[in-house]
């Protein structure tokens, strides 16, 4: 007898939510690379307790790496068409291998952020990671950029690198064509952030009072 079809996968599963990108309440947080060369296929929101998460995770650790999923939303501006993820919150990394020098996902940590999701975050997205790079510097490594292409391939997913020594960070982003500069962070944009009290400590990102001025 024939078989039936299982769609493995919903339609919307390939398309970004329709949205309003939150640019007027959100504080923008400017990295020193932003107006050199190619712009980036998103733009990042963080949420405030997104990142009070991750800074107090990278923080806990200060001698060997640490990381985890970013989770949120992939979105698209209804009236700019421009593309957007929300980082609304963050899953730290179970079964990692982990050294001073490196931090490793297994299968076992792909399983266990889609496990979390499923029961706590539905309709939720893995929309990037995060790793920690203790007395390092903010890039990608080697080991870093395949882990990326690997484990998070979709061209809007997203890497954030933390330094918690000095308190540094910077998002690495696909531009539209695909490539990744693995030396080349973005910063992002603070979510709520222009409402009440800015959240952010990384010294390396400039705070920017106006909403995103094209260009
Ligand atoms: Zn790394």
């Amino acid at each position: 007898m024939a078989s039936i079809g299982i769609r493995l996968s919903s339609p919307n599963s390939v398309r970004p939510r329709e949205a309003c990108m939150p640019l007027a309440r959100s504080k923008r947080w400017e990295s020193p690379h932003e107006f050199k060369g190619a712009q980036p296929l998103v733009k990042v929101f963080l949420s405030q307790s997104a990142y009070c998460r991750i800074h107090l995770h990278s923080n806990s650790e200060l001698d060997d790496e640490v990381g985890g999923a970013l989770v949120g939303l992939w979105c698209r501006d209804r009236d700019s068409d421009e593309q957007f993820v929300v980082v609304q919150n963050m899953l730290p990394a179970r079964h990692t291998r982990q050294g001073s020098v490196y931090l490793t996902f297994t299968q076992d940590t792909l399983v266990g952020f889609h496990d979390e999701i499923e029961k706590n975050h539905n309709g939720k997205r893995i929309v990037g990671w995060y790793h920690t790079h203790p007395r390092m510097g903010v890039f990608l490594s080697h080991y870093d950029t395949w882990l990326h292409n690997n484990f998070f391939p979709e061209p809007w997913q997203v890497a954030l690198v933390v330094e918690p020594h000095t308190s540094v960070a910077g998002f690495f982003v696909r531009r539209d064509d695909g490539a990744l500069d693995p030396t080349r962070y973005f910063g992002f944009y603070e979510l709520n952030g222009n409402l009440g009290r800015s959240m952010v400590e990384w010294h390396n990102l400039q705070g920017s009072e106006e909403e995103s001025v094209g260009g």
